[in-house]
C-alpha cells in the first residue's frame, strides 16, 4: 500500500500524524505497511525499521506465536473491537523493555486487500497509577484493619478494666441522666447487672434530698466542667468525679462520664485518726497541765514537808513530843495530798484513754455514803453536821469505785469551801438515783461557773484554800459515763448545791 493512497485527504493524515495515540496499519499477513509518529515514540522504532516488518517485532516473545494465530482468526471474522478483554497486553520496545498497552482494532478494505488497523495506547503511566492507588486502598485497608482490631482490644481492655474497678463504679450516662453504660466492682459485688441499670435513672438511687444537689452537679458537668463531689447511699460514702465525654458541638455535651469510688473505708480510717489525734493532742495538753500544775502544786508540799521534817529532828532533840506529833501530822496530811493528786491525774489519763470500765453491782448507797462521810472526816472539823436526808431504795445497781470518787470529790469541796452544816439529799428509786450536796460557803463567782468543770480550773476566791481544780473534772466525766446529769446553783457569798442525777438499770 502507498501512503499516497490517503495523502489526498491532508487533514486525515494531519489527524493521523499528530494523534498521540499510536496508530498502525498491517497487511493480512501481518506486515506493519503504516505507522504514525506516535508509534515510533512509544516503540523507539524508526518507521523504516518497522515498515513490511511482522507485527510479532512489537510483542513481547511469550506472546509472538499466539499472536499470529489470534491474528489468523482475527482475519477470518474481523470485527471492531478492543484487544484483551480482560487481561492485561504488553508490548516490546527496541530497547527490549516490556510496557503496558491498550488496542483497539478495526478492519477496512482497500482496492479489494483486507487491512487491519490498531490504535495502541501507552498505559504504563495509567497502569502505575493503578497499581499505587490498588498499594494504596491495601495499605489504607490494612491501615483501617488494624485500627478496628486496636479498638476492639481497647473495647475489650476498657470493659475489663471498667468491670475489675476495684471499690467503685464507672458510668456514663446521656442528656436524661440515663445510664448507657455502668461497670464495676462495686456492681458486680452488689449483684446488679449493668445491663438492669441502662435507660435507668442516675438519680433513681438518690433520696430526695440529694437529688436536687446531684442534679446541679451534674448540669455542671452537661456544661463542660469537670466536677466532684462526695455522696452518701446505701451507708455509704461514694467520691464521684464527673468530666464530659462526648460533645455534641463545640460547647454541648452529650454524655458525661461517672466515676464512683466507696471510700467509706477511708472516710473511716480518716475520722479515726482525727480522734485518735484529737486525743493524742488532749493527752498531751493534759501533760502539759499537770507539769505546769506540778512545779505549782508539788512544791508547797514538799517544802511542807521537808521543814516539817527538818523541825521534828529539832523538836526530837528538844524532847517536845507535842510539837514533834503535829509536824508528823503534816507530813502525812502533805503526803495524802501529792497521792490524791496523783491519783486523779492518773484517774483523768485513764478517762481520757476509755480505759475505765462501768462495773455495775448492788450497792447499799446509805452505807457507801456513810463510808465516804467518815473518810473525809479530817476535813469537817469540830463544830458541824454533815446532815443527810435519805429517800427511797437502798440497795442500787451502780458501780461502787465510781460512786465512790463521785462523793468523795463533791463532798470535800463543800467540806473545803464553807465551813457551816452541809446538807445532803439523796432520793432513789428503781430508775433514777438523785443526789443533792448543798453547802452555805464561799460559792461561786458567776465568771467562774462556765468554767467549773475545765480542767485544772479554780475560782479566784478558792485561791487560798488547798486544791488542784482536778476534782469536778473527773466528776463530771464519770457522771457521764454513767449517762447521768451533773450541775449546780451558786451565789459567791451565799452558798453551793450541787445536783447528780444517775439513771438505774436493772
Ligand atoms: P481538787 O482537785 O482537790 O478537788 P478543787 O477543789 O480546787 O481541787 P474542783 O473540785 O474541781 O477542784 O473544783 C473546782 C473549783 O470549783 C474549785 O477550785 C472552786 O473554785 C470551785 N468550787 C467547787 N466546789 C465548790 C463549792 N462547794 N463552793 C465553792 N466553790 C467551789
Ligand atoms: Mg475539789
Amino acid at each position: 500500500m502507498e501512503e499516497k493512497k490517503f495523502g489526498h485527504i491532508d487533514v486525515y493524515k494531519l489527524i493521523f500524524e499528530s494523534s498521540t495515540e499510536g496508530i498502525l496499519v498491517c497487511n493480512k499477513e501481518g506486515e506493519i505497511k503504516m505507522v504514525n509518529e506516535s508509534i515510533t515514540r512509544i516503540f523507539g522504532y524508526e518507521k523504516e525499521e518497522l515498515i513490511d516488518n511482522k507485527i510479532e517485532i512489537l510483542l513481547p516473545n511469550e506472546y509472538k506465536k499466539s499472536h499470529v494465530q489470534n491474528r489468523y482468526s482475527y482475519s477470518k471474522r474481523p470485527e471492531r473491537k478492543q484487544m484483551g478483554a480482560g487481561r492485561d497486553l504488553f508490548g516490546l520496545k527496541k530497547n527490549g523493555d516490556k510496557f503496558p498497552i491498550e488496542i483497539s482494532l478495526n478492519h477496512m478494505t482497500i482496492e479489494g486487500e483486507f487491512f487491519v488497523m490498531a490504535l495502541l495506547t501507552d498505559i504504563t503511566t495509567r497502569k502505575n497509577q493503578e497499581i499505587a492507588i490498588h498499594d494504596l486502598n491495601a495499605e489504607l485497608e490494612l491501615k483501617v484493619d488494624e485500627r478496628t482490631k486496636k479498638l476492639k482490644e481497647n473495647q475489650v481492655l476498657f470493659s475489663l478494666i471498667a468491670k475489675n474497678f476495684p471499690n467503685g463504679i464507672i458510668c456514663v450516662l446521656n442528656k436524661e441522666l440515663k445510664f448507657t453504660f455502668a461497670e464495676g466492682e462495686e456492681l458486680t459485688k452488689s449483684g446488679i447487672k449493668s445491663k438492669f441499670l441502662l435507660e435507668k435513672s442516675y438519680l433513681d438511687s438518690f433520696n430526695k434530698e440529694n437529688r436536687k444537689e446531684v442534679e446541679e452537679k451534674l448540669a455542671r458537668a452537661f456544661r463542660g466542667e469537670v466536677v466532684s463531689f462526695d455522696i452518701n447511699k446505701r451507708s455509704s460514702v461514694y467520691q464521684a468525679h464527673v468530666v464530659p465525654l462526648i460533645y455534641e458541638t463545640d460547647s454541648e455535651v452529650s454524655q458525661i462520664l461517672i466515676v464512683e469510688n466507696n471510700v467509706t473505708k477511708i472516710k473511716s480510717i480518716e475520722e479515726k485518726m482525727k480522734q485518735s489525734l484529737q486525743k493524742e493532742k488532749e493527752l498531751s495538753e493534759l501533760k502539759s497541765q499537770f507539769v505546769s500544775m506540778a512545779s505549782h502544786e508539788f512544791r508547797t508540799p514538799l517544802s511542807t514537808i521537808l521543814s516539817s521534817i527538818s523541825l521534828i529532828e529539832k523538836y526530837d532533840q528538844l524532847g517536845n513530843d507535842e510539837k514533834k506529833k503535829s509536824h508528823f501530822e503534816k507530813v502525812k496530811k502533805n503526803i495524802r495530798n501529792l497521792t490524791s493528786m496523783l491519783n486523779d491525774t492518773l484517774t483523768i489519763s485513764r478517762i481520757e484513754e476509755k480505759m475505765i470500765e462501768v462495773n455495775l453491782e448492788v450497792v447499799n448507797i446509805y452505807k457507801l455514803l456513810a463510808e465516804v462521810i467518815a473518810e473525809t472526816d479530817g476535813l469537817k472539823g469540830e463544830n458541824r453536821e454533815i446532815i443527810i436526808n435519805f429517800a427511797g431504795e437502798e440497795n442500787l445497781k451502780l458501780d461502787q469505785k465510781i460512786m465512790k470518787v463521785v462523793l468523795a470529790n463533791v463532798l470535800s469541796n463543800a467540806l473545803k469551801y464553807s465551813d457551816k452544816d452541809v446538807v445532803v439529799e439523796v432520793a432513789a428509786t428503781k430508775e433514777e438515783l438523785a443526789i443533792s450536796v448543798a453547802d452555805k460557803g464561799i460559792g461561786i463567782p458567776e465568771v467562774a461557773q462556765a468554767k467549773l468543770f475545765d480542767r485544772f480550773y479554780r475560782a479566784e476566791n478558792a485561791a487560798n484554800i488547798q486544791g488542784t481544780g482536778l476534782g469536778l473534772n473527773i466528776v463530771k466525766s464519770y457522771i457521764s459515763l454513767l449517762e447521768g446529769e451533773l450541775t449546780f446553783k451558786s451565789r459567791e457569798n451565799v452558798g453551793t448545791t450541787i445536783f447528780i442525777k444517775i439513771p438505774i438499770t436493772n
